[in-house]
Protein backbone atom coordinates (compact mmCIF):
# COMPACT_ATOMS: atom_id res chain seq x y z
CA UNK A 1 0.00 0.00 0.00
CA UNK A 2 2.00 3.23 -0.71
CA UNK A 3 0.87 6.60 0.90
CA UNK A 4 -1.48 9.13 -0.49
CA UNK A 5 0.10 11.52 -2.55
CA UNK A 6 -0.36 15.02 -0.95
CA UNK A 7 0.76 18.58 -2.97
CA UNK A 8 4.07 19.41 -3.30
CA UNK A 9 5.59 21.66 -0.35
CA UNK A 10 8.21 24.51 -0.57
CA UNK A 11 8.84 23.16 2.81
CA UNK A 12 11.14 19.92 2.57
CA UNK A 13 9.46 18.27 6.02
CA UNK A 14 6.31 19.37 5.49
CA UNK A 15 3.15 17.23 6.55
CA UNK A 16 0.45 16.26 5.04
CA UNK A 17 -2.27 18.33 5.09
CA UNK A 18 -4.78 16.95 7.61
CA UNK A 19 -1.73 16.41 9.94
CA UNK A 20 -0.61 19.79 9.78
CA UNK A 21 -4.18 21.18 10.44
CA UNK A 22 -3.72 19.06 13.30
CA UNK A 23 -0.66 20.87 14.32
CA UNK A 24 -2.16 24.15 13.96
CA UNK A 25 -5.01 23.31 16.11
CA UNK A 26 -2.51 22.20 18.98
CA UNK A 27 -0.32 25.28 18.48
CA UNK A 28 -3.38 27.64 18.78
CA UNK A 29 -4.49 25.43 21.74
CA UNK A 30 -1.09 25.72 24.00
CA UNK A 31 -1.11 29.54 22.93
CA UNK A 32 -4.36 29.95 24.75
CA UNK A 33 -4.09 27.88 27.60
CA UNK A 34 -0.72 28.91 28.61
CA UNK A 35 -2.67 32.72 28.56
CA UNK A 36 -5.61 31.88 30.38
CA UNK A 37 -3.68 30.78 33.06
CA UNK A 38 -1.04 33.83 32.89
CA UNK A 39 -2.51 36.34 30.96
CA UNK A 40 -5.26 38.64 31.91
CA UNK A 41 -7.23 39.80 29.20
CA UNK A 42 -7.16 43.36 29.65
CA UNK A 43 -3.93 43.84 29.60
CA UNK A 44 -1.62 44.76 26.07
CA UNK A 45 0.56 43.65 25.74
CA UNK A 46 0.64 40.18 26.54
CA UNK A 47 3.90 39.87 27.92
CA UNK A 48 5.89 36.95 26.78
CA UNK A 49 8.27 37.29 29.76
CA UNK A 50 5.54 36.36 32.39
CA UNK A 51 4.41 33.75 30.14
CA UNK A 52 7.78 32.01 29.74
CA UNK A 53 8.49 32.20 33.33
CA UNK A 54 4.71 30.92 33.92
CA UNK A 55 5.96 27.84 31.81
CA UNK A 56 8.52 27.49 33.60
CA UNK A 57 11.24 28.73 31.63
CA UNK A 58 14.11 30.81 33.09
CA UNK A 59 14.62 34.21 30.43
CA UNK A 60 18.13 35.26 30.16
CA UNK A 61 19.04 38.30 28.65
CA UNK A 62 22.47 38.17 26.81
CA UNK A 63 24.10 39.90 24.08
CA UNK A 64 23.67 43.96 23.92
CA UNK A 65 26.46 46.33 24.68
CA UNK A 66 27.59 44.04 27.74
CA UNK A 67 28.12 41.44 25.54
CA UNK A 68 28.58 42.48 21.88
CA UNK A 69 29.86 39.55 20.38
CA UNK A 70 26.74 37.22 21.16
CA UNK A 71 26.34 35.40 17.73
CA UNK A 72 22.41 35.59 18.17
CA UNK A 73 19.19 36.70 18.28
CA UNK A 74 18.10 34.13 21.38
CA UNK A 75 18.19 30.51 21.70
CA UNK A 76 16.46 27.82 23.88
CA UNK A 77 18.98 25.44 25.95
CA UNK A 78 18.22 22.77 28.15
CA UNK A 79 20.61 22.99 31.04
CA UNK A 80 20.54 20.08 33.78
CA UNK A 81 17.22 19.21 31.64
CA UNK A 82 15.81 22.67 32.79
CA UNK A 83 14.66 25.12 30.00
CA UNK A 84 15.90 28.44 29.53
CA UNK A 85 15.48 30.95 27.20
CA UNK A 86 18.22 33.57 25.98
CA UNK A 87 17.05 36.46 24.07
CA UNK A 88 19.23 39.58 22.76
CA UNK A 89 19.72 43.07 24.89
CA UNK A 90 20.76 44.46 21.45
CA UNK A 91 17.58 42.96 19.18
CA UNK A 92 14.77 45.95 19.40
CA UNK A 93 12.17 45.57 22.26
CA UNK A 94 9.40 44.52 19.62
CA UNK A 95 11.44 41.71 18.00
CA UNK A 96 12.62 40.64 21.24
CA UNK A 97 8.99 39.93 22.37
CA UNK A 98 8.65 37.84 19.13
CA UNK A 99 12.10 35.76 19.50
CA UNK A 100 11.15 35.15 23.49
CA UNK A 101 7.89 33.56 22.48
CA UNK A 102 9.06 32.02 19.62
CA UNK A 103 11.77 29.90 21.70
CA UNK A 104 9.22 29.31 23.92
CA UNK A 105 7.31 28.08 20.98
CA UNK A 106 9.97 25.56 20.45
CA UNK A 107 9.85 24.36 23.87
CA UNK A 108 5.81 24.18 24.20
CA UNK A 109 5.60 22.34 21.01
CA UNK A 110 8.03 19.60 21.92
CA UNK A 111 10.86 20.41 19.41
CA UNK A 112 13.40 19.09 21.34
CA UNK A 113 16.75 20.79 21.48
CA UNK A 114 16.59 23.47 18.56
CA UNK A 115 19.16 25.56 16.62
CA UNK A 116 20.10 28.76 17.78
CA UNK A 117 17.78 31.97 16.73
CA UNK A 118 19.86 33.63 13.45
CA UNK A 119 18.01 35.38 11.26
CA UNK A 120 17.80 32.32 8.67
CA UNK A 121 15.55 30.63 11.79
CA UNK A 122 13.49 33.65 12.27
CA UNK A 123 12.46 33.98 9.02
CA UNK A 124 8.98 33.22 7.45
CA UNK A 125 10.48 31.39 4.70
CA UNK A 126 12.68 28.59 7.13
CA UNK A 127 12.34 25.73 4.73
CA UNK A 128 12.28 24.18 8.22
CA UNK A 129 8.51 23.17 9.83
CA UNK A 130 9.49 23.66 13.47
CA UNK A 131 10.67 27.22 12.97
CA UNK A 132 7.23 27.30 10.89
CA UNK A 133 5.97 26.38 13.65
CA UNK A 134 7.65 28.34 16.07
CA UNK A 135 6.84 31.18 14.25
CA UNK A 136 3.22 30.67 14.30
CA UNK A 137 2.85 30.25 18.23
CA UNK A 138 4.39 33.43 18.71
CA UNK A 139 2.29 35.21 16.34
CA UNK A 140 -0.48 33.70 17.87
CA UNK A 141 0.69 34.25 21.57
CA UNK A 142 1.40 38.03 21.23
CA UNK A 143 -1.30 38.54 19.29
CA UNK A 144 -5.04 36.98 20.88
CA UNK A 145 -7.77 36.78 18.25
CA UNK A 146 -9.96 38.02 20.77
CA UNK A 147 -7.68 41.69 21.83
CA UNK A 148 -7.08 42.16 18.03
CA UNK A 149 -10.97 42.22 17.05
CA UNK A 150 -11.89 43.89 20.09
CA UNK A 151 -9.72 46.57 19.54
CA UNK A 152 -10.59 46.94 15.43
CA UNK A 153 -14.40 46.75 16.88
CA UNK A 154 -13.54 49.87 18.61
CA UNK A 155 -12.15 51.79 15.97
CA UNK A 156 -8.35 50.83 15.54
CA UNK A 157 -8.35 49.88 12.14
CA UNK A 158 -4.20 51.36 11.70
CA UNK A 159 -1.38 48.62 11.28
CA UNK A 160 0.90 50.76 12.99
CA UNK A 161 -1.71 51.64 15.65
CA UNK A 162 -2.33 47.50 16.57
CA UNK A 163 1.21 46.80 15.90
CA UNK A 164 2.35 49.46 18.86
CA UNK A 165 -0.52 47.98 21.42
CA UNK A 166 0.40 44.62 20.91
CA UNK A 167 4.08 45.70 20.43
CA UNK A 168 5.18 43.27 17.84
CA UNK A 169 6.71 44.82 14.41
CA UNK A 170 4.26 45.53 11.86
CA UNK A 171 4.99 42.81 9.64
CA UNK A 172 4.45 40.56 11.93
CA UNK A 173 0.92 42.31 12.66
CA UNK A 174 0.08 41.73 9.20
CA UNK A 175 1.19 38.05 9.19
CA UNK A 176 -1.07 37.65 12.19
CA UNK A 177 -3.93 38.98 10.32
CA UNK A 178 -3.23 36.79 7.49
CA UNK A 179 -2.76 33.75 9.68
CA UNK A 180 -6.46 34.70 11.04
CA UNK A 181 -7.98 34.15 7.44
CA UNK A 182 -10.27 36.91 7.64
CA UNK A 183 -10.06 39.53 5.37
CA UNK A 184 -10.88 42.44 6.90
CA UNK A 185 -10.32 44.85 4.09
CA UNK A 186 -8.97 47.86 6.01
CA UNK A 187 -5.70 46.65 7.09
ZN1 LIG B 1 13.45 28.75 16.02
Amino acid sequence: MSAAPFPKSRFSDALPPEAAAARHRLIGTIADELRQAHWHPATLPVSAQDLAEGAGVEVRARGGAQEPLYPYRGRLLYLDERPVIEVNLGEDAARRRIVLAHALGHHLLGHGPVPPETLVTLSTCCPRRIEQEAHHFALDLLMPEVAIYRLMDHGMLSARKLANKFQVPEASLHERMQALDRRSGYL
